[in-house]
């Protein structure tokens, strides 16, 4: 006999999915929850961005909403038993060449929030941290946000040890490709088919596929007529490229003790780079300035950017100019203080991306029962304690009014060419480039 309580099927495992999970079944100890996703949650490699070595911790926002949520989410994660081993309050050093600095100690004041951050004089910036940053490119630079309060979690870590007690409280894992959303003539969404045409049911779909989703409505507007149902303009998959190299027992000891850094630019100038203290493993991490989309023809007539259509996106083939881009990272952090080291790892990192970075995190206009809560927008990762929160909010439909505008599916939408992190290069365009022989 068909049930009648509510059952909720979360189509993603990385941060936005997994919260979510987490909170509806700590609310609801007897609901069916179950996480379906292309990985094991505990898989060697995954495609999630949220699975990661590291990812900023931060609330250094000059959007006072994004600030204030970071607070909240960074409270838990120094404070609470399940978070705090993965976070590492190790401060950051953000180099800003906008009011950015000023404008994030003003969002602290208006929240009422004390805490060790300062706006630094750069001639002051280049000897803190025993003069790691001395060398840093400071070329139109006002001046150094200086956070001690500010750190960086153990990503996949931590995101493994969430999903672990979400199953112990009685959430489902199913590892399969979702392959399209079960939709009927009236867009109402009853679940998903994966590729081997295994099909799960339930009265609640959400979204949380990252960058897979505009893919994902796509291939369910096609098979099931709704061109509606597809993401339009409103989600762009983009990819930026990570690197790391692992720190000998010498630079080890200078560096293991640094700070998040951070180089801002503005929008004219291109999206901010950043560089990560060494892991566990000694491992140092930076990601590139170069966001790009992979525009091409996804199904016939169709173009938009996906990720690479390879299970595992190919995210392990950097081709050298990306690897470049890394190279760039470290000179204009570490200059000649890093100018030995051998980069060792790379991976490409893919995201769901809005013009204005905003979430989206709401009911689907074009279906019922079917919910998005994505778009990470390359800064998602930090509320990964309280995404789950707001995203039950939203499925209860309780979300503040000014939390469901900003995170809606039908809003308006600034130009990007306002965002420095907007992907504006193709992949296409960053491969090798092709030999031809002449024999
Ligand atoms: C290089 C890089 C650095 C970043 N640094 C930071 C940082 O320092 N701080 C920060 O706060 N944020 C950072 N971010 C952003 C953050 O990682 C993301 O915003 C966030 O992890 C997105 O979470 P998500 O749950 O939406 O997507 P994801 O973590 O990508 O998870 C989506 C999941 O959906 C699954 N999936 C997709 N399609 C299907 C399907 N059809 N069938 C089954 N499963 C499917 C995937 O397997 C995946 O597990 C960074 C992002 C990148 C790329």
């Amino acid at each position: 006999m068909a049930s009648s309580a509510p059952s909720y099927i979360i189509v993603g495992a990385g941060v936005f999915g997994v919260s979510t999970a987490y909170h509806l079944i700590k609310k609801y100890p007897n609901a069916s929850v179950t996480l379906v996703d292309r990985d094991a949650f505990d898989a060697e490699s995954r495609v999630a961005a949220s699975w990661d070595w590291n990812k900023v911790v931060r609330a250094d926002y000059d959007d006072i909403v994004y600030c204030q949520l970071a607070l909240e989410a960074q409270d838990i994660f120094e404070s609470d038993p399940l978070w705090k081993p993965y976070f590492h309050q190790t401060g950051i050093y953000w180099i800003c060449r906008s009011e950015y600095a000023q404008d994030v100690i003003n969002n602290y004041k208006r929240l009422g929030r004390k805490a060790d951050l300062s706006a630094v004089p750069i001639d002051e910036a280049r000897k803190l941290y025993g003069g790691l940053f001395e060398d840093a490119d400071y070329t139109g630079v006002k001046e150094v946000l200086v956070n001690k309060t500010s750190g960086w979690a153990a990503a996949g870590d931590c995101l493994r040890a969430v999903t672990r007690k979400a199953l112990d409280l009685g959430v489902k894992y199913h590892t399969a490709e979702v392959a399209t959303l079960l939709l009927d003539k009236n867009g109402h969404c009853s679940g998903i088919k994966s590729s081997t045409g295994e099909v799960l049911r339930a009265s609640h779909t959400v979204l949380c596929t990252g960058a897979y989703t505009p893919k994902l409505l796509e291939c369910s507007a096609a098979s099931s007529g709704l061109a509606d149902i597809g993401a339009g303009s409103r989600i762009v998959a983009g990819g930026i490229t990570t690197g790391m190299t692992k720190l000998n027992d010498e630079s080890y000891e200078r560096f293991a003790a640094m700070p998040v850094g951070v180089q801002g630019y503005t929008a004219a100038q291109g999206p901010f780079i950043g560089s990560l203290p060494p892991t566990k493993d000694r491992e140092l991490k930076w990601w590139g300035q170069t966001i790009f989309k992979n525009t091409r023809e996804v199904l016939p007539g169709r173009y938009f950017s996906a990720p690479p259509p390879k299970p595992d996106y190919t995210q392990w083939e950097v081709s050298g100019r990306l690897k470049e881009d890394i190279n760039h990272a470290n000179k204009v952090f570490y200059g000649k203080n890093g100018a030995s080291w051998k980069m060792e790892k790379h991976r490409i990192c893919w995201d769901a991306f809005t013009t204005s970075s905003d979430f989206i995190i709401s009911p689907h206009a074009a279906a019922k029962g079917l919910y998005i809560a994505t778009c990470g927008s390359f800064h998602g990762y930090k509320f990964f304690p309280v995404l789950g929160k707001y995203v039950v909010q939203m499925l209860e439909g309780r979300l503040s009014p000014e939390l469901s505008d900003k995170w809606a599916w039908d809003r308006e939408r600034p130009d990007p060419s306002l965002n420095p992190d907007w992907p504006r290069f193709e992949m296409k365009d960053l491969l090798e480039p092709v030999r031809t022989s002449n024999l």
